[in-house]
């Protein structure tokens, strides 16, 4: 479903293209090494409106069974606030961010400060300590 996308700049603002960045993580290409990693894709799939990747990572003890993705809801930047942990040798970590986005024409922000846990070398979102 994504690539028409493979060359347009990631929706975290990496910096680098859809296909060089979390393209690779939802394609299946790639695991994110780190919970930033996790993080920024799991904001780049709600943007791009990919249900499945972020229900394959959430935990699976508080995986919700389905995730409606609120199509009227316009993803415009990510601000990573701050990482603790979540590293390539930790199994838990925090990062603490901001998401910008448009809804009903106005522009809102969602500061969250998540944990993550890792499983078998893959990261998974726990949920929000904020
Ligand atoms: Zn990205």
């Amino acid at each position: 479903m994504t690539s028409e996308f493979q060359n347009d700049r990631c929706p975290c603002l990496s910096g680098d293209t859809y296909s060089e960045c979390c393209g690779r993580f939802h394609s299946g290409a790639a695991v994110a090494s780190t919970a930033e990693w996790l993080m920024r894709s799991r904001y780049s799939a709600f943007a791009m409106g990919d249900a499945p990747y972020l229900l394959s990572t959430w935990h699976p003890l508080v995986r919700p069974r389905t995730l409606q993705i609120d199509v009227g809801i316009s993803w415009r930047r990510l601000d990573i606030v701050r990482t603790e942990r979540g590293g390539m040798l930790d199994s838990e970590g925090t990062v603490e961010f901001i998401a910008h986005y448009r809804r009903d024409r106005v522009t809102r922000q969602q500061h969250e400060v998540s944990h993550f846990l890792k499983l078998d070398r893959c990261w998974y979102y726990e949920g929000a300590l904020s």
